[in-house]
């Protein structure tokens, strides 16, 4: 059958779709039809500048995703023909006896030494239909849906997967918690939902640009979300709104830069957990970002707890299947707005609506 694949030459280069023939699913492997893709801020740094991740080009981007099954190989159980899926980005190394990936696996898919993710070393989702290998049949971050489940939300399960990772590492730092996350951009506004959900007791949102502040704020804020634009007095500010705690529990860095970090340290007190969310990456590659904690002082005495998540595994999987299955999500739809929807004919578009200040989550449309 045809398939039409829509290949990046280089960074910063041109979307091209070419028409191949896609045969029909081999044993243990199915054939899906995508149906939505959502625009990554991965995507965005990818399509101006690469990523080491990709050794070849052209490359077949975009990994967040829903599709439909449209036909199984011989012996797949786990799907038939209609199911409506959304599948994460970090995935098995393909090695069925791998300690992290394999049938008795950890399911940390991203410590293996061989890790592969979607959109990176494995093609992406830029094009009308795939086939998935026998092992991502089996061991792959793949979400089943009921039918009639909206594939606008589906395609979100992996960012979405991605925060509650970094969310439920440590436990009991959300439920009745103060939750303060640093930048109000996707993964800040998903947190925002999930933290709501999980009973948070209040969440401070921090930004510098104000117009993706108010945005977030007026789409998912209620009395128990406050925003603090990110200016000097920002630490006292952020502290005055813990009353009538001292500090806040729990603060996720999602601004991908070194402030972000810089001042995240600066909010930790008395049990609080830091998730360094987002990665500081540029042009010159992963820049050192040293700070200096007393293991007995901080982290001992004052129970402070220093971690960080990449990516997702099953367990973040599974997390933001309940969350988008159960409808614990129903502001969801506002993270897209009519300006932020395009066809697959516009891939180019949508990054580069993706890369605006005040985007939250763009959507390419494949049907
Ligand atoms: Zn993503
Ligand atoms: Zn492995």
């Amino acid at each position: 059958m045809k398939n039409t694949v829509y290949y990046l030459d280089k960074p910063g280069g041109t979307f091209t779709p070419v028409e191949e023939t896609l045969p029909e699913p081999a044993p243990g492997e199915i054939r899906i039809k995508i149906l939505r893709t959502s625009v990554c801020q991965s995507d965005v740094v990818i399509y101006r500048q690469g990523l080491p991740r990709i050794k070849a080009w052209p490359a077949v981007i975009l990994h967040e995703v829903s599709a439909k099954v449209e036909a199984v190989g011989e012996g797949v159980t786990k799907f038939s023909p209609g199911d409506l899926i959304g599948i994460g980005c970090d995935i098995p190394c393909g090695d069925l006896s791998c300690i992290y990936c394999g049938r008795e696996g950890t399911g940390d898919w991203t410590s293996c030494p061989n890790t592969q993710a979607t959109g990176h070393e494995f093609a992406g989702f830029a094009r009308s239909h795939a086939i998935l290998p026998d092992w991502f049949v089996e061991l792959g971050p793949i979400a089943k849906f009921e039918a009639g489940f909206d594939a606008d939300h589906a395609c979100q399960l992996e960012p979405l997967a991605c925060c509650l990772e970094g969310m439920t590492r440590v436990n009991r730092c959300i439920d009745n918690r103060i939750v303060v996350l640093i930048g109000a951009g996707s993964q800040s506004t998903y947190a925002l939902q999930c933290a709501l959900a999980m009973g948070a007791r209040k969440v401070i949102l921090v930004n510098r640009g104000a117009e993706r502040l108010e945005r977030v704020l007026r789409d998912f804020g209620n009395e128990r979300v406050v925003g603090i634009t990110w200016d000097e007095k920002v630490v006292e500010n952020v502290l005055a709104e813990c009353r009538p705690f001292n500090e806040p529990h729990f603060v996720m860095v999602n601004a991908p830069a070194e402030p972000g970090y810089r001042l995240a340290v600066q909010l930790m007190g008395y049990g609080t957990v830091m998730d360094g969310h987002a990665g500081v990456k540029g042009a010159g590659g992963k820049p050192r970002i040293a700070h200096e904690v007393d293991l007995n002082n901080d982290i001992h005495y004052k129970l402070q707890c220093y971690q960080a998540t990449h990516g997702s595994g099953p367990h973040g999987i599974n997390l933001a299947r309940e969350l988008l299955a159960g409808k614990k999500l129903p502001l969801i739809g506002k993270m897209t707005d009519a300006t932020e929807r395009f066809p697959h004919t516009s891939i180019h578009d949508a990054i580069r609506r993706a890369a605006d200040p005040d985007s939250l989550k763009v959507i390419i449309d494949w049907e």
